[in-house]
């Protein structure tokens, strides 16, 4: 029996080591560092392209039942962020380089994976999983389109820049938590009025780069270019990624008009990023505008942001949620592409993916994950949505069968269904050793 998966990915290595763990030998087909997408810069595996946040820790959030439900159910991919986190409040981040290298490691320390470094043209496994991404290689669109008879579609997805932390100005920045919450996790860069509409102004009319197929309207909203977001208006951006509530400003001794939040992107304090800009400005741009903040006026960029198309398959006309083509029981789908939305929705694609070949090959019945749990109702969403309009979707409440009474206080129905689904997911666990 030979099993390919195809993108040593979030969603790949997870499933290829679900599989592995259950005893099966699994090829893990991984382009890098033949090829690497534009997106993609380092040569290890589960490379994050973007933000270093895995999103919130916190069991009452949907991101973070998400991330606990993974873990129940024995996630490699979390164990690894997990152990590399770096401080970010209760959000769960990790320094980028070392979750890579933790992941890559591994899934080396398998003995019966075998990594395959090539770039994977078509389907050569009796059972194939593709997980090669939102930026799959163009040598493999082909066959995918084969498969799927042509039912793809696309967004645009934007990353934000780094910079190091040697070049911002502490004159202009303070380091503290929103309403003192937490630990001092953030740098925070503080803009008056006439700075803030200043740097308004020319945010909204800086260039943006040329991103081929670019249509306008077709960036996902969880991950829009923060020079797009300006143009719904001056206080648009003061709502979302410039948001000043809950932050005072130590030399003032007030809350300034906006502010830009830094966050860590390693354990040695040496880089950062700017949290919720991604950007599709030119780079000159991103150098000329992002400086116009006070704090970042030498800021030194590491990394800038960049733009791109971000494809996935119709998967409510296609898949059935083991993950699986619905008329081809041997191709599986798992990641971003298979219409999740989101690094820790890649993961748990992956997982249920790898589990569902694993009792397949073992004659067992398939898992039934629930839509009490994220994990189930994303496969069950992501197989049953209405194909016409379909979006990717990420964890959230919204997904899950609700409660079976009505309960008022939006916190209390949150932990209410996060209790109700870890419970659920401690069962399921039980079945799937
Ligand atoms: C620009 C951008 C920014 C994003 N930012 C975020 C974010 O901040 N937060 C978030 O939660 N999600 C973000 N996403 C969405 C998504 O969560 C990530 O793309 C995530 O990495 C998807 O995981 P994956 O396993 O599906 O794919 P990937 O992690 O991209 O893994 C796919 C792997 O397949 C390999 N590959 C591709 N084609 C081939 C081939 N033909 N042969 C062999 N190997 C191949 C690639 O080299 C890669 O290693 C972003 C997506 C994009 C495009």
């Amino acid at each position: 029996m030979k099993i390919d998966v195809i993108g040593a990915g979030l969603a790949g290595c997870e499933c290829a080591m679900q599989i592995a763990d259950r005893g099966f030998e699994v090829n893990l087909i991984e382009m890098k560092p033949i090829k690497k997408s534009p997106a993609h810069h380092v040569d290890t595996f589960a490379e994050l392209v973007c933000s270093n946040s895995l999103k919130s820790n916190d069991v009452n959030t949907a991101g973070g039942l998400l991330k606990e439900e993974l873990r129940i159910l024995g996630s490699h991919v979390i164990e690894c962020a997990d152990k590399t986190r770096v401080p970010a409040g209760g959000a769960l981040a990790v320094d980028r380089d070392l979750f890579s290298q933790a992941v890559t490691e591994k899934v080396k320390s398998y003995k019966n994976i075998k990594i395959v470094n090539k770039i994977a043209e078509k389907a050569e496994g009796d059972i194939t999983v593709f997980a090669s991404g939102p930026l799959t290689d163009e040598a493999l669109i082909g066959e995918i389109s084969r498969l799927c008879k042509n039912d793809f579609l696309h967004f645009f997805d934007a990353a934000a820049p780094i910079i190091t932390y040697d070049s911002i100005d502490f004159e202009s920045a303070f380091i503290s938590s929103r309403y003192d919450k937490g630990t001092d996790d953030y740098i925070n860069c503080p803009m008056n009025k006439e700075e803030f509409e200043a740097f308004w102004n020319e945010l909204v009319s800086a260039e943006t780069a040329h991103v081929k197929d670019f249509e306008e309207n077709m960036v996902f909203e969880g991950c829009m270019p923060v020079e797009v977001m300006a143009k719904r208006g001056m206080d648009t951006i003061r709502f979302g990624p410039l948001k000043p509530v809950g932050l005072i400003d130590p030399r003032t001794g007030r809350r300034p008009w906006a502010v830009l939040q830094l966050r860590k992107e390693n354990n040695y304090n040496t880089m950062y990023n700017l949290v919720g800009f991604q950007t599709h400005l030119t780079w000159p741009e991103q150098r000329r505008v992002f400086c116009m903040i006070p704090a970042l006026k030498n800021a030194e960029f590491v990394r800038y942001g960049v733009m791109h198309k971000n494809t996935y398959i119709n998967s409510p006309d296609l898949l059935d949620k083991n993950f699986a083509l619905v008329d081809n029981q041997n191709i599986y789908f798992a990641g971003q592409i298979s219409g999740v939305e989101g690094y820790v929705e890649s993961i748990a694609s992956g997982l249920v993916a790898g589990i569902s070949i694993a009792n397949k090959l073992q004659g067992k019945p398939q898992i039934d994950f629930s839509t009490q749990t994220i994990t189930g109702a994303l496969a069950q969403y992501i197989s049953s949505a209405n194909g016409k309009h379909f979006q990717p979707m990420n964890a959230n409440f919204g997904i899950l069968d609700g409660l079976d009474h009505h309960e008022r206080d939006k916190q209390k129905k949150k932990q209410l269904l996060a209790s109700r689904s870890v419970e659920k997911m401690k069962q399921i666990a039980t079945l799937i050793k």
